[in-house]
């Protein structure tokens, strides 16, 4: 079935999507079941703005009881208490179960937030099964310490998870970064509380089933889908949540900051928002390649990407030429219905965001910035919510489509004269998540690497990824770090067990 889902056409996808009937129950303690309130959401596809299906709403009495059940889980050491290779053979099982259930997989992401089906089949459930893959290969290959300290004593360093582990994540890649934490959070020896955004709930609810079926212990992964000031404030609020992970908005995660200090002072690690620059300087090696890997930068995903490169700073000498291309490439990248598999682009996740992004574009025409590409809501006859691919030139800094996080398929043209110029523009943002910059001299390259203040710098690419390098950004963009063994830290805290040993020779 899994290898099967890529030759499915678009019809065929309809065909199921149309007897799809997803599990909207929370996942706590092993098992299905409705609200404590017994109230649901519906949860609507930006697709054609129908209703999927109803999900559970939980609430503070939801998540008393996932972290209550998560906690007894984490205590009699039913996972916490396995061995790191135990709990490795586990998650790699549920790495598989993942790919195993591809079509039904890739489905409910497509439908839940309007990407094109080819992207969750090649990307989000793949990459989401890769993480859980390569978080349990990772750890049991790691050792605790013994601190150089005198003869007289022997001082141990050692990691021990935090307890119960609360994910609060968004709906741009509702799997991927769902996989970003529990993985992580789990292979420490964590249990899990998850919540899911309300507007993508249903892959997580399969998570559950998944992770159950490979063996994870009941309690120890719990899923509270729900909204944010209720279900995502409880967890944030929760004396028994020893730490909170977070990723979406800033704003969002000034709150976290806010529920930590009002409770336990809860460690919290934050993925926030960004507004990442894609600096091309005159030497740019290659002006096609850049032109493409800057319009998937921005339009990948309808530009609902944290670390999309919203912002082209580009030198005046090649500005025309780079631009045309990329037009070209917009033009190419028309949003189709997400389950057509040629579709490029796909919906916003839904009408809010919609009217967001088309504000953006108002107010862009507002400041004076000249609308060059795109602008238009397009595909309204199919009740979905689409934009096109948009481009304003003569951007200038002070404009809030310079410097505001619009969260959609938008790219803000600056120009710029000199290097010096060019980094200025760059760092005047409050965000810091990612930036590129394109040139063909080495020297150049790695001075304006080290002069960027973001958590990623690209040399001559856009968005390469891989599970080995740290993910996450600097200023209000957050801090810690997802992917990668540093990821491990955030979800254990280390010991010293200092143990003396007198010298009884003496
Ligand atoms: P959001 O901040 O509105 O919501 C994120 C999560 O927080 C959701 O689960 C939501 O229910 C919950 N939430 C909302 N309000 C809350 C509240 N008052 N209290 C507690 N929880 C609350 O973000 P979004 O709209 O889902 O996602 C878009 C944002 O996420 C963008 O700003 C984007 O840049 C950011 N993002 C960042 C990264 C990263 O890795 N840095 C990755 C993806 C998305």
């Amino acid at each position: 079935m899994a290898s099967g889902a890529r030759e499915l056409s678009g019809q065929e996808w309809t065909g199921r999507a149309a007897a799809l009937e997803p599990e909207g129950r929370a996942w706590i303690g092993g098992r299905y079941r409705e609200a404590v309130s017994g109230r649901r959401f519906q949860t609507i596809s930006p697709r054609d703005g129908g209703v999927i299906s109803e999900v559970a709403e939980c609430d503070a009495a939801d998540v008393d009881l996932a972290v209550e059940t998560a906690r007894t889980a984490f205590e009699d050491g039913r996972w916490s208490g396995k061995a790191p290779a135990e709990r490795k053979e586990v998650l790699l099982r549920l790495a598989g179960l993942i790919e195993d259930n591809l079509e039904e997989l890739a489905l409910v992401e497509s439908l839940d937030v309007g990407k094109p089906i080819g992207d969750a089949l090649s990307v989000d459930v793949p990459g989401a099964a890769g993480y859980f893959r390569w978080f349990a290969e990772a750890i049991d290959k790691r050792y605790g310490e013994v601190a150089p300290t005198g003869a007289g004593s022997l001082a141990l360093i050692t990691r021990e998870p935090f307890g119960v582990v609360a994910a609060v994540v968004p709906w741009n890649y509702p799997l991927i970064i769902t996989a970003w934490k529990a993985a992580p959070a789990l292979a420490t020896g964590n249990s899990v509380v998850l919540k899911p955004a309300e507007q993508s709930p249903l892959s997580a609810l399969i998570l559950g089933r998944l992770a159950a079926e490979a063996g994870v212990p009941e309690g120890v992964f719990n899923v509270v889908p729900g909204y944010g000031p209720t279900a995502g404030a409880a967890l944030g609020r929760h004396p028994g949540v020893d730490k909170l992970t977070f990723t979406g908005s800033t704003e969002v995660g000034k709150a976290f900051l806010g529920y930590a200090g009002e409770s336990n002072m809860k460690s919290v690690s934050l993925e926030c928002g960004g507004k990442s620059p894609q600096v091309v300087l005159a030497d740019v090696p290659d002006l096609k390649e850049a032109a493409s890997s800057i319009a998937w930068g921005i339009f990948y995903n309808a530009g609902q990407t944290c670390h999309a490169g919203s912002r082209l700073i580009v030198d005046r000498a090649v500005k025309d030429d780079l631009l045309h291309e990329i037009s070209k490439l917009a033009e190419g990248m028309h949003p189709k219905d997400p389950l057509d598999t040629t579709a490029k682009m796909g919906a916003v996740v839904n009408a809010e965001q919609l009217d967001r992004v088309l504000g953006y574009v108002e107010v862009g025409k507002r400041e004076g910035a000249s609308l060059a590409v795109g602008g238009g809501r397009v595909l309204r006859e199919s009740g979905g919510f689409y934009v096109e691919p948009t481009i304003f030139e003569g951007v200038g800094r002070e404009m809030r489509i310079a410097n505001e996080e619009i969260f959609g398929p938008v790219l803000s043209v600056l120009d710029f004269g000199d290097e010096r110029e060019a980094i200025s523009l760059a760092n005047a943002t409050k965000y810091g998540l990612a930036a590129s910059v394109w040139t063909s001299d080495i020297t150049r390259a790695h001075r304006a690497a080290k002069a960027l203040r973001a958590g990623t710098v690209w040399v001559n690419s856009f968005d390469a990824s891989d599970a080995t390098v740290p993910f996450g950004g600097f200023g209000e963009s957050g801090y810690g770090r997802d992917k990668s063994l540093h990821a491990l830290e955030q979800y254990e805290q280390l010991k010293t067990t200092w143990i003396e040993l007198p010298d009884d020779q003496r």
